[in-house]
């Protein structure tokens, strides 16, 4: 299916985005940093679902996306997969 795109005025989820103007630094800590404070800041967020669906779609592999780590995105990943899998073998099986 094709992605309709918005009108070049229309706002975007980005627009309501809590992280506006936030050090973007935060939301990619050093390996082993705390992820803590980006977090926060996601929790109060709007938006929070919609950059989750958009990082998981476009496979961003780093940093913190819809207040989720690359650990805690591959994990809803790895089971989005599996559900998908075992929908296509029970209607191929039905
Ligand atoms: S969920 Fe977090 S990273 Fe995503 S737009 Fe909101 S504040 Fe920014």
């Amino acid at each position: 299916m094709r992605e309709v795109l918005p009108e070049p005025d229309e706002p975007v989820w980005q627009d309501y985005a809590n992280c506006l103007g936030v050090d973007p630094d935060l939301f990619f800590p050093e390996r082993g940093a705390s992820t803590r404070e980006a977090k926060e800041v996601c929790r109060g967020c709007v938006v929070q679902e919609d950059c989750l669906e958009y990082a998981l779609r476009n496979g961003e592999k780093f940093g913190i996306w819809g207040g989720m780590s690359e650990r805690e995105r591959r994990r809803i990943r790895r089971q989005r997969a599996l559900a998908r899998a075992a929908a296509e073998e029970s209607s191929v099986t039905a």
